[in-house]
């Protein structure tokens, strides 16, 4: 299945700030639980360590070919790339009835701008290393009441990597939100937009489901280094205006919480929808797998 509405993959090397997980310890207590159950005492840097899970089998995953960002001649259309194909398969959500917003990769330091301007609940998809490092940000996220989504641990674009690549990045992330707020994330979201039926196939064994976009603000392209201002706010606007003239209100907007610029078109935008949903309101789906009660 192809999505009509073409979005196109952001290609810029994330906003994770390499300096946060090396500069600053993280605040979350690594729990006696995960030493239990891995042997390890301290999150992981950028290349999470692979533990083995019983409900995990590589046996059952496709044989689809590895490939970097942009090699897309390596791989058939059977496969079902986002990233290069824009091909979606059965379980994924890539719109949603009524225009609605999702942010990716915080939580951060503006994530905060952005939760004191938003009127309506959203959807945060989140890096297991920032969660760690902002788990505050990460709290008052959760107790407006938006829900809380995975964005894997250190932003890898998926389909590179090798299947104990994959599970690492998903699991540690899945942890780094257990360990923080005592949930169990249902929606997953592959940075880059990095998918094929391998890496569903992985997300579905965690239980989880894999949500794209069917709008791109691009608002990453604000802030390119090596080409700044090549996109500006006007642009944004003036796309979405045309989204919402041909799509019949409905849509899943892409954005980002990790600068004042990006969540500033963030509200700007919020301020002009009507009645966006979370992305489990948007396909009737729960919040989250499991919420464990907390003290
Ligand atoms: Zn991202």
């Amino acid at each position: 299945m192809k999505v009509n509405n073409p979005a196109v993959i952001a290609s810029w090397a994330s906003l994770l700030d390499p300096a946060i997980a090396i500069a600053n310890a993280p605040t979350v207590p690594f729990p006696q639980w995960l030493t239990d159950f891995t042997g390890l005492h301290e999150w992981p840097h950028f290349d999470p360590p692979y533990i083995p899970l019983d409900f995990i089998s590589f046996d059952l995953l496709p044989p689809v070919p590895r490939h970097t960002q942009g090699a897309c001649g390596a791989v058939g259309p059977q496969w079902c790339l986002f990233d290069c194909a824009n091909c979606v398969s059965y379980d994924d959500v890539y719109t949603c009835p009524k225009l609605s917003q999702t942010f990716d990769d915080g939580p951060s330091g503006p994530t905060r701008q952005l939760l004191a301007g938003l009127k309506h609940r959203s959807t945060f998809f989140t890096l297991g290393l920032n969660v760690v490092h902002f788990p505050d940000v990460y709290h008052e996220t959760m107790a407006r009441g938006h829900i809380m989504g995975s964005h894997t641990w250190s932003h890898k674009f998926l389909p590179a990597l090798t299947n104990e690549e994959i599970v690492a990045q998903v699991q540690w992330s899945v942890w780094a939100m257990n360990a923080t707020a005592g949930h169990l994330p249902k929606w997953f979201r592959p940075p880059y937009g990095g998918t094929d039926d391998r890496v569903r196939g992985i997300v579905r064994q965690f239980g989880m489901q894999t949500v794209l976009w069917d709008f791109d603000t691009l608002d990453w392209k604000m802030l390119a280094e090596n080409a700044p201002n090549s996109r500006t706010e006007r642009d944004i606007y003036a796309e979405l205006d045309k989204f919402k003239q041909t799509n019949g209100g409905r849509g899943l907007i892409l954005e980002h919480d990790v600068h004042s610029r990006t969540v500033g078109v963030a509200l700007n935008i919020a301020s002009k929808l009507e009645r966006p949903l979370t992305v489990p309101q948007c396909v009737g789906g729960i919040d989250y797998i499991k919420q464990f009660p907390r003290d």
